[in-house]
């Protein structure tokens, strides 16, 4: 069994701290890699601290990862040793069902593994996430990352890039198209460069004054501050698609006033209470709310190869691992720019 360590929440209340473990042992069609880099994601500390209520301790957290391949299954097609590969927030599913044909394996019917805190389909083992120094994964689940793009920078694309990627594209956001982008977060900084590539009018709404030249920098035409009534208000009945962000309970209604007829807001934030909004902003302009959750393994891949094409990363801050739970209460005080990606090698 190949041995790992890595840092562990243990129960909702403290701190995570250094763990050691084992996976399993690699199939065929699996490779083997060494962890190189670990985005934290907001979704890592709602786990960690049961937020939704299904953790699973002790608890490994991380899905943005970026490794060097130390191994490769007989059956492995697309890796060698020392190619670099990346695992994003699932690393299994049914492989059968109409979804996983498709290429999109995160609704599988059957429901898709994810990369921790849910028993593994091939021992049952409890699967342990990226914060550590290394992953077993099947290969159809792990992805090639253009060489011409930073590793550290690449880790949050795995999360945080394909979250943001498929909505946008599912809803055709392209030229002539107002975009609103709630947030400016992990999730938020990455919808908001992915919206500009794509060509549309972006609109970025932020609780943060001090993100408002960050957003401009970031591809942003127009930042409005959500607590503004009168600037939200400007906005009435404007925008084709707004794709929310936002990690805690926040008004879903000022955004519904704002979409046109027969808009859509997408919601892909998850926070701990669910949000309530009225019925009255929906039919009054006959607008959906929908959500959607990170990407197919296909999807996956087409949006590396377009952020190595376009030369689309994420701005990061890169931390030693001894640093992830100051970044779990800078992520709270929405002080993060913006995204913090863990140098494993500070593992030791
Ligand atoms: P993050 O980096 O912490 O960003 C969240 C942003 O939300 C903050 O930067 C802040 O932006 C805004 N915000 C925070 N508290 C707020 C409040 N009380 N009122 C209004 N705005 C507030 O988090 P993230 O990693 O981007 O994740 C965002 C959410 O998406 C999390 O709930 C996460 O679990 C979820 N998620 C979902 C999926 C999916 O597949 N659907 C995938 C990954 C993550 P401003 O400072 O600009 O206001
Ligand atoms: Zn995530
Ligand atoms: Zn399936």
């Amino acid at each position: 069994m190949p041995s790992s360590k890595g840092y562990a929440a243990h129960d909702a209340k403290s701190a995570l701290g250094p763990f050691n473990f084992s996976r399993r042992e690699p199939l065929p069609s699996d490779i083997a890699i060494e962890v190189l880099y670990c985005g934290v994601c907001h979704s890592d500390l709602h786990m960690a601290r049961n937020e939704w209520g299904n953790a699973i301790y002790p608890m490994v957290p991380g899905h943005e990862i970026v490794g060097r391949v130390t191994a490769a299954g007989t059956a492995v097609s697309k890796f060698k040793v020392g190619d670099i590969a990346a695992i994003g927030v699932i690393i299994d599913s049914c492989r059968h069902c109409p979804p996983c044909n498709r290429g999109e394996e995160h609704f599988c019917d059957e429901g898709p593994t994810l990369t921790y805190a849910v028993p593994d389909r091939v021992d049952g083992s409890i699967t342990m996430g990226g914060y550590s120094n290394n992953y077993v994964v099947d290969e159809r689940f792990a992805h090639t990352v253009p060489a011409n793009l930073d590793l550290a920078a690449v880790a949050p694309l795995l999360c945080a890039g394909i979250t943001t990627y498929s909505p946008l594209r599912h809803w055709k956001v392209g030229p002539g198209k107002k975009v609103g982008i709630v947030g400016l977060g992990g999730l938020g900084h990455m919808a908001l460069k992915f919206a500009h590539s794509f060509g549309a009018h972006v609109v970025q709404f932020t609780t943060s004054l001090g993100k408002k030249d960050d957003a401009l920098r970031l591809g942003a035409d127009e930042v409005v501050f959500s607590k503004d009534a009168d600037a939200m208000k400007a906005h009435t009945k404007t925008f084709d698609f707004i794709l929310d962000t936002v990690s805690a309970p926040h008004s879903i209604d000022d955004y519904l006033t704002l979409l046109k007829q027969d808009a859509t807001m997408t919601l892909v934030g998850l926070p701990e209470v669910p949000p309530s909004f009225g019925i009255f902003n929906m039919i009054t302009r006959r607008a959906s709310i929908s959500g959607s959750m990170i990407g197919g393994m296909p999807e996956t891949q087409e949006m590396l190869n377009y952020c190595g094409e376009h030369n689309i990363v994420s701005d990061v801050e890169v931390i030693p691992i001894q640093k992830v739970n100051e970044a779990f209460e800078r992520l709270l005080k929405q002080d993060v720019k913006y995204r913090f990606v863990i140098d494993m090698s500070s593992l030791g």
